[in-house]
């Protein structure tokens, strides 16, 4: 498990007054992570792409994430590689609000020293846009259940050998043909 180091902004004499807003850029060096239990390599970190804004009360953080990862098929096991653009939205409060609950989206606190720190921000975004199913193609054939094989390498033989075994089993609804004698 790589964890995500803080990645903090300081925000200096910048954002001021409310509708003041500047643009930050970067990549972590992040080289995995985990979601849903599972675990996802990274190509290149994750890159950031946000706009912060002075909306009054609080810094309003939108934009982007983005990130290429590496994932197991969860069909065939095999390497399986998605692109994340995850969507940013926080809000970040200059003082603690009266009314929490009038924040249903959640907030942060900017810092004491004026910085705010994006990291849960990019973690929420590109775990969010994680897919649930990670294919490694979306009509993967997946593993053979009877014999493991890979389907997507060519058929394996099993499914023409239990077509054949039902043709000949009792539980073919036509078996009882194979006894009738027409004279
Ligand atoms: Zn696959
Ligand atoms: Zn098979």
């Amino acid at each position: 498990m790589d964890y995500m180091q803080p990645v903090v902004i300081e925000l200096g004499d910048r954002l001021e007054n409310p509708g003041d807003s500047f643009s930050v850029a970067d990549r972590l060096p992040l080289e995995s992570y985990e979601s849903g239990e599972k675990q996802f390599m990274l190509d290149d970190g994750v890159s950031y792409d946000v706009v912060l804004t002075n909306a009054g009360d609080g810094i309003l953080v939108t934009g982007i994430v983005r990130a290429a990862a590496t994932g197991e098929c969860d069909r065939c096991l095999e390497p399986a590689r998605f692109d994340i653009a995850g969507e940013i939205e926080e809000y970040f409060l200059f003082q603690e609000p009266e009314d929490a609950e009038a924040y249903e989206d959640g907030y942060e606190m900017v810092g004491p020293e004026r910085t705010i720190d994006l990291s849960g921000a990019i973690w929420d975004a590109l775990v969010m846009d994680t897919p649930f199913v990670v294919l490694c193609r979306p009509d993967c054939a997946g593993l053979c259940p009877t014999c493991g094989a890979n389907l997507n390498e060519g058929p394996c033989g099993c499914a023409e050998a239990s077509q054949q075994a039902w043709v000949e089993s009792d539980d073919n609804p036509f078996a009882a043909l194979r006894n009738l004698k027409l004279d």
